[in-house]
């Protein structure tokens, strides 16, 4: 077995350190808005987001047809408050957007507690936390607050008021193409509907968006299609509207809950073998992170809608904690200091790790495949400097060499010999350069 080499150049980590802290920054500013899967505050998310990249925001009439659904109601609130017996406002959308349930159909009326309390939600196994909760396909309306404050409210005659409308109107999605060499395209999908919530779904949004920033201005092999739609809604109108050009994507990724403290996860493609699933297991091998790695189910994200069976994308998620693993999930605690800068960096660098390889995975054919050529005469022995990097060089070199037979690709061998990667596709590159390897099918 070959020695791994691990660890990054100063250089490289100072570099994402700060990518870490402005995915953060980015963060702190999409926090406050009210997102939904309609609306205002999931256009201005997406608008702020274009301040990075320039993302093309779509606009899906309410009631369109997609597959079995169909675009829902746009929903829009500027305020939403209840006030105590006393005259005080007691609960108040303007402090968070967690307070008013998603989707409240609007409300203006004074009633007494117990009925005010049919409305009201809370967690009692968390009383300082608010809860999230949404209201898409049943018109309602309600309010959130901990558990805390529910058991202080004393009997008198409250007020609500949600200040919002439901009608017809569209559902906005942003989408980023990043034109490559090929058609083949890259797809990569974030959610964009929660409201103030960090790691499902902002961590997503802000990885998905720095990955894109990243990849802007390189000559890229691959086509990208950077996705940000609302959850499952929006990723069955993008494939409704794309149905032809779907087949293109040869690779996906599925951000959400990227920047928690807690090790990375990877649920695999439906297929389970697809290169997108080599590719993440190799790049979280080589990461320096712990790691899980799990077979496909039909649920949790947008996997769901790219891997169902009329499309079977090969398309996995890539998360840190699984939304249904932290108690945080879907409260207020999933806030800011619930993410780290630290988190969001290292779940970019595995997302960049990712797409090199994705970029640089082909197959080669060795031009002297009858015993080993000799390298010295070439000058590619001894190369580097210092003994073991001298030697890893040399046998990245061998490997590269020995299994180059058309079938193996260069990731197939950075997994047989333990080298990372980016250390076998240097070493193609140098005996490409030598003429001792020409592409496969080329
Ligand atoms: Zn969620």
């Amino acid at each position: 077995m070959a020695t791994q080499t691990q660890g990054h150049t100063p250089a490289v980590s100072t570099e994402l350190n700060e990518t870490g802290s402005q995915m953060y920054q980015l963060m702190g500013e999409l926090f406050p808005l009210c997102r939904s899967i309609t609306g205002d505050g999931l256009r201005e998310s997406l608008r702020i987001i274009q301040k990075h990249i320039p993302l093309e925001l779509h606009e899906v009439p309410s009631g369109t047809a997609v597959f079995d659904w169909n675009v829902p109601k746009e929903w829009n609130i500027r305020d939403g408050y209840v006030k105590a017996p006393n005259g005080e406002k007691i609960i108040d959308f303007k402090r968070s957007s967690l307070h008013v349930v998603n989707y409240s159909v609007p409300v203006r009326a004074k009633m007494p507690l117990a009925e005010l309390k049919q409305h009201l939600h809370t967690l009692p196994e968390h009383p300082d936390w608010v809860p999230y909760r949404t209201s898409y396909y049943k018109e309602t309306w309600g309010f959130c607050l901990t558990h805390r404050q529910l058991e202080s409210l004393k009997e008198g005659e409250y007020e609500a008021v949600i200040d919002s409308s439901l009608e017809d109107g569209n559902m906005t999605y942003g989408e980023l193409l990043l034109k490559g060499a090929t058609e083949d395209e890259i797809l990569v999908s974030s959610h964009s509907c929660h409201p103030s919530l960090c790691n499902d779904n902002l961590s997503g949004m802000v990885t998905v968006a720095f990955l894109a920033k990243s990849l802007l201005s390189r000559k890229l092999r691959y086509s990208y299609r950077f996705i940000f739609a609302p959850g499952t809604i929006g990723a069955i109108t993008w494939l409704a509207r794309n149905e032809n050009r779907a087949s293109r994507i040869k690779h996906g990724l599925v951000a959400a809950c990227l920047g928690d403290r807690g090790k990375f996860h990877y649920k695999k493609s439906r297929r389970g073998d697809a290169e997108i699933d080599a590719a993440v297991a190799h790049a979280l091998k080589h990461c320096g992170e712990e790691y899980v790695i799990s077979d496909f189910t039909p649920y949790d994200y947008d996997e769901r809608q790219y891997c169902s069976p009329g499309f079977n994308l090969p398309v996995g998620s890539l998360t840190r904690t699984p939304h249904d693993c932290y108690k945080e999930n879907h409260t207020s605690a999933d806030n800011m200091d619930f993410v780290t800068p630290q988190s969001l960096d290292g779940s970019f660098r595995v997302y960049s790790a990712v797409m090199s390889i994705l970029e640089q995975n082909k197959k080669y054919i060795n031009q002297n495949p009858k015993c080993e050529p000799r390298l010295g005469k070439r000058g590619l022995y001894g190369a580097v400097g210092g003994k073991r990097d001298a030697n890893t060089y040399e046998l990245s070199l061998q490997w590269t060499l020995n299994y180059s037979d058309g079938q193996h690709s260069l990731l197939d061998i950075a997994n047989k010999s333990g080298f990372r990667f980016d250390i076998i596709a240097d070493a193609a590159q140098r005996l490409l350069e030598h003429h001792l390897l020409v592409e496969a099918g080329a």
